[in-house]
């Protein structure tokens, strides 16, 4: 089911709704039908969004990856060291 975002004629209020079939939904702060479908702008804005969050999610990875073989690495040093 999609999710639409939807901008009040009324009050302008912008909120998304999952919409069924042909459904039109009301605005949730004045109840009115006359609503605005933002359907580009959501869709750019959703996949904008998951983009960030995509990257700033593989950016923790990569620094805690960064940070494993630091410790790796210096456990290594460290075990070889005390063995000599
Ligand atoms: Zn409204």
């Amino acid at each position: 089911m999609p999710i639409y975002e939807y901008k009040c004629l009324g009050c302008d209020h912008l909120f998304e709704k999952i919409v069924k079939l042909n459904e039109t939904p009301n605005c949730p702060e004045c109840d009115s039908g006359e609503l605005e479908k933002q359907f580009t702008v959501a869709s750019v804005s959703t996949s904008r969004t998951r983009a960030k969050s995509f990257q700033t999610a593989r950016a923790r990875a990569n620094s805690v990856k960064k940070e494993q073989d630091v410790a790796q690495a210096e456990y290594e040093r460290k075990h070889i060291e005390d063995h000599h």
